[in-house]
Formats: structure tokens, sequence, C-alpha cells
């Protein structure tokens, strides 16, 4: 081989791209990441003045089940786990706080649903785990629940979990069977959400070792540019004046920029389609404080503004200096609203708000504020317009995709881990 050939090259260092590129090196191929920045992407974290902020927050739903955690005992990789407490967990409905019906619990003890509504409640969860129900691509949740008609505060009460789960401020619009799906899954874990002690760095720190562990390169500020194609083939990618050939490409990239590096080729039609979709769009206000402010709640969702307080560092201790307190607020954006200055004014205010409701004295003890007006939480969103791009295409023999863009199981990085994890396989199987 020469020393631009490789077995596998992977586009892109994000999860997706690094958590493949881990487990092909592992599995014995030889792996060249490309990443145009530095590594992680998205799961990126920053550190000012002793915080380490990530970019998003590193919460990893149902982790017992999820393929991080089949990376991780695949790979041997460590990661700090620090399950969150969902006796801690609270919705602000204005004027009291009351449980988040996390948990069985939590569903009892929450006063979002009465007597008879607890009941139908709980039955609707029994159906989705018996796989009773499963929706239907079709039709959207909101139709869905019109047509079985589901009572009204059982319905608000599904659409607000779907609304925290999914990042979205129009939970009505997710398809029913990605609905089904999901919930299936989360309602059977015993570990609902987790955080990683150290963040998204110390797993990309853990990704990184064991591919330099295996032999495998990583090219940091390299930013492939094109492919040269073969007949139905990529034989090689383009960065600047240097091309890297392979036998086989996991493009783990956005769709958007996916069509520019595939343009002029067959595929840069069927890819136009998803390059088109519109993200999950949130904004992000983080701050630093000196001192913890102590509070008997780690996790605030005020129902009415569709936004969320979470204390990062009661879980993850090593994101701040000594004695010091990390608050990580989260709101959903409407499409509409995206790149709105009048509405990021508003949202900025409202979290504000809520920030002196819920951690008083915070402006006293503020150190840094971080804020994203529009942060990526997901490049799919969940409506019925937009469908998730698969893993592979079977016109193209050596191509394939991974991201929270494509096919896969859960939300979010999951969707990243568990594409990298089927495109990874496939490849092994061939
Ligand atoms: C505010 C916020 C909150 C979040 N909260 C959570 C959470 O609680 N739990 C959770 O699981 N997930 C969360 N996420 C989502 C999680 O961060 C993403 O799902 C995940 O990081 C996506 O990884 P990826 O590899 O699929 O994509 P990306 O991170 O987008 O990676 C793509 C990579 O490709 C590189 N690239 C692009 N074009 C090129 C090119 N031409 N050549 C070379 N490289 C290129 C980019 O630089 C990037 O590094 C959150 C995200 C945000 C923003």
């Amino acid at each position: 081989m020469t020393e631009n050939r490789f077995d596998v090259v992977i586009v892109g260092g994000g999860l997706a791209g690094l958590s493949a590129g881990a487990y092909l090196s592992h599995k014995g191929k030889k792996v060249a990441i490309l990443e145009r920045g530095s590594l992680g992407g998205r799961a990126v974290t920053l550190t000012i003045k002793g915080f380490h902020f990530n970019f998003g927050a590193h919460a990893i739903y149902g982790r017992d089940t999820s393929i991080l955690r089949t990376f991780e005992k695949e790979l041997g990789l460590s990661i700090d786990w620090q399950d969150f407490h969902p006796n801690k967990a609270k919705y602000d409905l204005g004027s009291t706080l009351t449980d988040v019906p996390a948990n069985i619990q939590g569903l009892f003890r929450t006063r979002v649903l009465k007597g008879i509504d607890k009941l139908a409640f709980t039955f609707e969860i029994l159906k989705t785990m018996l796989h009773m129900e499963t929706g239907h691509p079709h039709l959207s949740i909101e139709k869905w629940m019109e047509r079985k008609h589901v009572g009204e505060d059982v319905k608000e009460m599904m659409l607000t979990l779907a609304s925290s789960n999914f990042f979205t401020k129009e939970p009505g619009k997710i398809p029913s069977d990605v609905f089904f799906s999901y919930y299936r899954r989360l309602f059977a874990t015993n570990r609902p959400v987790a955080y990683i002690g150290g963040g998204w760095q110390s797993l990309i720190d853990e990704f990184v070792r064991v591919i330099e562990q295996n032999g495998g390169t990583i090219m940091t500020k390299t930013k492939v540019d094109a492919a040269r194609w073969e007949g139905d083939r990529v034989a090689a990618v383009r960065s600047g004046e240097q091309e890297i050939y392979g036998d086989e490409f996991v493009f783990c990239i956005p769709p958007k920029e996916l069509v520019k590096v595939l343009e002029g080729s067959a595929v840069e039609y069927t890819l136009r389609a998803y390059a088109s979709y519109d993200p999950t769009y949130v904004v992000v206000y983080d701050v630093g404080l000196k001192n913890r402010i102590d509070v008997p709640y780690t996790y605030i969702y005020d129902k009415q503004h569709n936004m969320f307080i979470t204390d990062i560092s009661y879980y993850d201790t090593t994101c701040v200096p000594p004695g010091g307190q990390l608050l990580q607020a989260t709101a959903y954006l409407k499409q509409e609203d995206v790149g709105s200055k009048v509405v990021f004014e508003r949202y900025k205010q409202q979290i504000e708000a809520m920030y002196d409701k819920h951690f008083p004295g915070w402006r006293d003890e503020l150190v840094v504020p971080r804020i994203s007006q529009r942060a990526v939480v997901q490049e799919i969103k969940w409506t019925m317009h937009q469908k998730p791009l698969p893993v592979f295409l079977p016109e193209y023999r050596n191509l394939f995709f991974a991201g929270d863009w494509c096919e896969g199981q859960g939300q979010l990085s999951e969707l990243s881990f568990s594409s990298a994890y089927q495109a990874s396989r496939i490849i092994l199987d061939k």
C-alpha cells in the first residue's frame, strides 16, 4: 500500500467519523480520518476561564441499550457515566413545580396528570413497550392522537415529553412511527439519561486513543473538496493538492456539505433532497458561576416557553473550577424564528428570567456566560416531510454515510453512533 492508500477513508471527524474510525481500525482496517477543522465537530468542548463548556449537552439517552455502550464494550472505552437523578427533574408549571414523569415514581408523583389520566398515560406507555402501538410513517403523532381520541391531558403530556426529547417546539409534527420507536426504547431503559464525566472531549480522546493504538491516521485541517470516481465507485477524495485513495469511503459530513463534495457525480441529485432539509435549531445560554447555588433540582423544564435549565456541573464535576457551577439553558426554536435578532433577544430575556427564578443570585456569581444563537442540535428535524439519509445507496458500492442526519437508532448523538456502527458493520461483513 502506498502512504495515501487506505482500506477505509472517513471524511469528517465528528462523533460519527471518530466512532466509525475507532471501530474499523480496532477490527483491523487501515483507516484514515480527514477532518476540515479540529476533531469533535458539534461535540466540542470549549474552555473559558476554567469552565469547560460543551457546545451541546452531553446527555446520553438510554445508555444501557445505546450503541455507544456497544462501542464502549467492544472497544474497551473508558467512560465515566454519571446517571441523571429523575427525582431532581421538575416541570415549572408557572406557579408550582412538579415532578417530570421520567420514571414510574415520577409518574405517580407528578401533578401534570391526575387520576384517570395517569392511568391512561401509563396504559399508553405499556402499549408502546409491548409493541401494541407502532404508529405509521404517514401519520404525524398529532394526527395519530386525534384518530385514537387520546384525551387532552394525556396528549399534552406525550407532546411535552416529545418536545424535550426531540428538542422541538413542534412535537406534534413528529412522524408517529419515529415517536413510538423512540419511546419503546426509552421506556424500557433503566438508565434514561446519563452524562459523561469529562464531557465530549473525554469521549473524543478515547476514540482517538483506539484509532492511534490500531495504527489509524488522523488528518485534521484537511478539508475534502471533491471525490474522484471510477464508474460506480469512489476511487479517491481530494483535499487541496492531495489525493487520498481508499477501498471504502464513509462520509460523515452533513448533507449540505456532501452535495458540494460530491458535486457533478450521479449521486449528487439524490443527495440534493436531503441537503434541502432544515436542521433542528436551539438557543443555548450557559453560565459559569464562581460558587454553587444549591437548589433541590438539577433539571427544570418551563412548559410554557419550551426551555430548560440543566445543572451540568452537578453531574460532571470536572467542567468547573473548584466550588463553581455550570448551568446550561436551552430553548427550542421554531423554523421561522431562526436568524431573527428580535426573537433571540426575547429568548435571552426569558432564559435570564428563568435563571432568576430558579437560581436566585446567579448574576452575582457570574464569571462567564456563553451563548449560541442558533446551534444545530440535530441535522434532521423530525417532521413529516424529512427523511433520514440511508447509510448506503445500493447503486454505489463503496460509498457510505453516517451522522445525525442518517437512518439509525435514537436521537442526537445516538443517531451518529448507530449509523456509524451500521456502516462499519456492512464494510466489515463485505
Ligand atoms: C446545543 C446542542 C445540544 C446537544 N445536546 C445533545 C445531548 O444532550 N445529547 C446528545 O447525544 N447529543 C446532543 N447534541 C447533538 C450532538 O452534538 C450531535 O448529534 C453530534 O455531535 C453529531 O455528530 P456527527 O459526527 O454526526 O456530526 P458533526 O458533529 O456535524 O460532524 C461533522 C464533521 O465533519 C466535518 N466536515 C464537514 N465538512 C467537511 C469536509 N468537506 N471535509 C472534512 N471534514 C468536514 C466537520 O468539521 C465536523 O467535524 C447536541 C448538539 C447541540 C449543538
